[in-house]
């Protein structure tokens, strides 16, 4: 069933009787060309663009929970394509270009919001870091604008501007940035894939892998074995623990990382803003609520909570930079499991086991690379060769010195 206005003026018209599910419920079948673990975004998007792309319709997609349980339901939605280096941007540029025909492509309202992403400065060696990175965007096909103090004024007076420690010099303003519904994504791949006959499949864990002479041949579930002649990996915060069946051990470790919502507000914010002095960043749903998170929690976990030095900490930098947003009420807060790789970007890859792809190693930064990530990973699965814009995206990367340190803070993954 498609989607469309006339669908909903002849839904109305009778009773809202005609609605069926967004997805098929079936059973899992005992062998599949493509078996993709994780039904988060990354996971279901591989699956749709294995079935639109490469014309593979016999394909599985096994969740252990509920689609959305993970970090595609619990992150603060920013999509972005600001990175500096090579490795990274025209992957991110890549995602920005799908994103901004997600909607036609899955018929489904991902609500994908391009009202702007910015990143403030407050000195003159950041503003210079910021002309950089401005430059390599746009030297990737992406846009960026960098403000001066008044310009960032002009778009949000109510910023404290005369900080005495941090006072705000200027910003760099991507203005095709934004944010979209992230549970929305979840479904729109989901019910797009399940349309080209992929097989979603929830309450199904992976327990193990079926590895015959080297090489992997299906996989070892809660729901009994299923055959494959290709698998893979994208269960995000569980990676490791999931790799690890493979006897793969990862150069990722868990963090959990929070995310906060307010009462609903009126308009405030034109877009994503971001503290350049600490990590902060703050958007506004459009039901109102003030939409914000910080750091991670800076230990080892995979607990999906948080801890309260971190919800002072992202308070803090929230009131160094907006002092008004003090007066809003906080309504929820939550955590994600983060896998957080050792230079800070993912891995898109062959594994050492033949058969066995992984997509992982996100940080906290893999929503926006939802897209890009589904079709790059399809990609690699159907060829065998990884992506141009994924390719510098290797697992040995950091055996061979080539790692992609976007951040500079070298192989601490908590600091990434
Ligand atoms: C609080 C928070 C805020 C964030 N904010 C942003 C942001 O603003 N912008 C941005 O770009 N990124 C953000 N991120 C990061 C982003 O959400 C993640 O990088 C991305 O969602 C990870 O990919 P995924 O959607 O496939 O993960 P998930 O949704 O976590 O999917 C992985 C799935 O694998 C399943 N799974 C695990 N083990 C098994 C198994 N053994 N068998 C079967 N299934 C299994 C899990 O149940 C889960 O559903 C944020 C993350 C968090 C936690």
């Amino acid at each position: 069933m498609g989607y469309s206005a006339f669908r909903i003026v002849r839904e109305a018209l009778t009773g809202h009787r005609g609605w069926k599910p967004a997805w098929r419920d079936p059973e899992p079948k005992a062998e599949y060309d493509a078996v993709v673990v994780g039904g988060g975004g990354h996971g279901l998007a591989t699956a749709f663009y294995l079935a639109r792309e490469h014309g593979l319709a016999n394909v599985a997609v096994l969740e252990k929970g509920w689609l959305g349980s993970g970090n595609i339901g619990r992150n603060t939605t920013i999509i972005r394509s600001n990175y500096l280096l090579p490795g990274n941007q025209p992957f991110y540029e890549w995602s920005m270009k799908l994103w901004e025909g997600l909607e036609q492509a899955l018929n489904f309202n991902a609500m994908v919001s391009q009202r702007g992403v910015l990143n403030l400065c407050h000195s003159d060696a950041q503003r210079d870091a910021y002309a950089r990175r401005g430059n390599a965007m746009i030297m990737s096909g992406a846009d960026a604008v960098l403000l001066d103090r008044d310009g960032v004024r002009r778009m949000c007076p109510f910023l404290d501007f005369d900080n005495a420690r941090f006072p705000i010099t200027g910003g760099l303003w991507q203005p095709r940035g934004g944010t979209a519904r992230h549970d929305a994504v979840a479904w729109g791949y989901a019910r797009a894939a399940d349309r080209r006959g992929v097989d979603i499949v929830q309450n199904c864990e992976v327990t193990g892998f079926l590895i015959e002479g080297g090489v992997c041949r299906g996989v070892e579930t809660t729901r009994g074995p299923i055959r494959a002649r290709r698998v893979g990996v994208a269960v995000a915060g569980s990676s490791s623990r999931v790799m690890a069946l493979a006897g793969l051990r990862l150069p990722i470790e868990s963090h959990v990382l929070q995310a906060f919502v307010t009462e609903g507000l009126k308009p405030v914010l034109p877009g994503v803003v971001t503290y350049g002095a600490g990590h902060f960043y703050v958007s506004q749903s459009d039901k109102g609520g003030l939409v914000f998170g910080g750091d991670l929690d800076g230990y080892n976990t995979y607990a999906q909570r948080g801890n309260l030095p971190v919800v002072e900490d992202v308070c803090e930098g929230g009131m160094a930079m907006m002092p008004s947003i003090g007066r809003a009420r906080v309504l929820r807060m939550w955590g994600g499991v983060v896998d957080m790789s050792m230079d800070g970007s993912p891995i898109i890859d062959r594994t050492p086991v033949e058969g066995l792809f992984f997509n992982g190693g996100w940080c906290y930064g893999g929503f926006k690379a939802t897209p890009a990530s589904g079709w790059c990973f399809a990609h690699l699965m159907a060829t065998g060769d990884p992506h141009p814009v994924a390719a510098a995206m290797r697992l040995d990367r950091f055996r061979t010195g080539a790692p992609i340190d976007e951040r500079g803070a070298g192989p601490q993954p908590n600091l990434h």
